[in-house]
Formats: C-alpha cells, structure tokens, sequence
C-alpha cells in the first residue's frame, strides 16, 4: 500500500505575510479556492494577528466570511492569543495555529515575547479551542538555528513542543525559519523527540530552502517517520533574514519529489502549477520555484510537462 503523506499548504498566510504587493481579498481567496482545487487538504489561510503587525493579513476577518469551505479541507488560521482567536471564531475559522520559537531572541523580535510569554499567551486561546473542538497546531520556529543567538540544539526544540503539547495541540511543526538546518540535523531532531514521547503523526517539518536545503531535510524526515510537511506555492515568502533568497519550500517542488518517489499526497502537481501561475501574476513576478519553470515531467515520453 502508498503511504500518505500530508502537504501542509502555507502559501496564503506564511507565504503572502512577507509579501509587500497588496493583494486584494478576493484573489486571496481565489488563490485558496485554486490551492483546494489542487487537491489540498489543509490551507493555512491567514492570521488574526493585530492588523497593524501585518498589513497583508489584515483583511483576515472579510478573508475568512469569503472563504467558500470545501468539505474536508482544513483551512487553520494563525491566531497569537485570545483576542486573535476570539475575531478568528467570529469569522468562522474552527482550526488555529500558534506561533513561537526556540529562543527568546527570536520571540522578542518577532512577537514582542519570551517563549515563556508567548505559551502563556496561547493557554486561553487553547483552552477554548479545545474546548471547541478545534483543531490545534503550534509552531516551533528556530528549531535548527536563530538569527540572533546562533544554532539551537534538538533538546531546546524538543523541549518547546513539549510545553506546546502540554497547552493541548494536536500537533507541533518544527520550523527552520532561516533556512539552515540539513538531513542529519533533521533525523536527530526527530529521533530526540520521538524519545521524548513525540508520536510522529503529531510532528510536521517547516522547512525553508534559502540555502538549498529544504527537499534534502524533507527526505530525511521522511526517512525518520514523519509524514507532513510544510510549502507554499509558487515558493511566496522569501527569507526576511537573507533578502532575495528562497524562503518557503515550494510546493510545487515538494509535490514532484513525493509523486516521483511513489508516495500518496492527494495533490495534483497540475492544479499546483496553475496556483502557483496565478498568485506569481497577482504579485506581478515570473513564478521562479524548479519545478514552476521545468514544469513536470511525463516519464512515458520524456516531455517536460509544463502546461499540466
Ligand atoms: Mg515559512
């Protein structure tokens, strides 16, 4: 039997959040309803925190009314405490996010927050939602490395999604917000953390590939057991730490790779391309991920299949 494996699609809110083209709700939405036609399943579409923080975000709360929901997608807003999860469940959102890192250097500057804070922060945005019956992610950013503090051993990332799991999620995703980690990091981590307790089917990996990293690290997550994984289409985003390099791993590139490879996704690298067209128009760029310009690949007669 294939195994499944889940594509995490991050393009709406962690790809368009660093985007400074103002995209107008309603692409926003078609985007998302393109992505959903491509077969993906969970859609991370926006965030509920203050629209001051985030300009591109702000339309959030008209984002979400628009949003035609189709059966059996999860579409997880980012919320940052009880104030964001309380506009999210007042635009109709029934799954959340949360966002911290390793290192307090990290939380500061992005969240104005220690990791300690920002736990405490989430506990009554959490409590609801489980309360609710929501689905609940947290991200654990900085897994592999921080800007600011240098690198960051498995224990410290282990450690926070422990606390994470205690505050009740149903799943913790190691990120590498800069891009630095590779696959022997990424097999120690997910060793050190299944050791710890950590079920895989309740660990995702982020991974970005601002240095060519990212489909290496995924394959080593795949090698350890872990079975979803972050991207975005059309590779939105880039790395507000090294700028005009890669930031998200596109899911165009993650999708061929998990095709090619013979695992089961659900995802139409096809509807991908024509989503990834799409949102590179509407940022009014040519879409350079690999595989948005290669295309796919028809391995019966060796085209190139750019026009899925
Ligand atoms: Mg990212």
């Amino acid at each position: 039997m294939t195994e499944r494996v889940r594509v995490y699609e991050v393009g709406p809110r962690d790809g368009l959040q660093n985007e400074s083209v103002p995209i107008p709700t309603a692409t926003k939405a078609r985007f998302i309803d393109l992505l959903t036609e491509a077969g993906l399943r969970e859609i991370e579409a926006t965030s509920f925190v203050a629209p001051n923080a985030i300009p591109q975000l702000a339309d959030a709360d008209d984002l979400m009314r628009d949003l035609v929901r189709a059966p059996g997608v999860r579409y997880p807003v980012l919320v940052p405490n009880l104030r964001g999860f309380e506009r999210a469940e007042a635009a109709g959102a029934d799954a959340i996010a949360v966002f911290t890192a390793t290192t307090d250097a990290f939380t500061t500057a992005n969240i104005g927050m220690t990791v300690a804070e920002s736990l405490a922060a989430f506990r009554p945005a959490l409590d609801r939602a489980v309360s609710f019956g929501w689905w609940r992610r947290a991200y654990v950013s900085t897994a592999f490395g921080c800007p600011y503090t240098g690198r960051v051993g498995p224990a410290r990332a282990v450690e926070v999604a422990l606390s994470l799991l205690d505050l009740g999620v149903d799943e913790v995703c190691f990120g590498d917000t800069i891009g630095v980690g590779v696959p022997s990091q990424v097999a120690a981590l997910t060793r050190q953390a299944v050791d710890a307790g950590i079920a895989l089917d309740r660990m995702a990996f982020h991974f970005h590939d601002t240095r060519g990293t990212a489909l290496a690290n995924v394959s080593a997550g795949l090698d350890a057991g872990v079975r979803c994984f972050d991207a975005s289409t059309g590779g939105t985003g880039g790395c507000p730490y090294a700028p005009g390099a890669a930031g998200n791993l596109a899911t165009e590139d993650l999708v061929y790779l998990l095709d090619a490879s013979g695992w089961e996704s659900g995802v139409d690298l096809g509807g991908v391309l024509t989503a990834a067209r799409f949102i590179a128009d509407a940022l009014g760029r040519p879409l350079t991920t690999k595989v948005g310009q290669a295309g796919g690949w028809d391995p019966a007669t060796g085209a190139s299949l750019r026009d899925l």
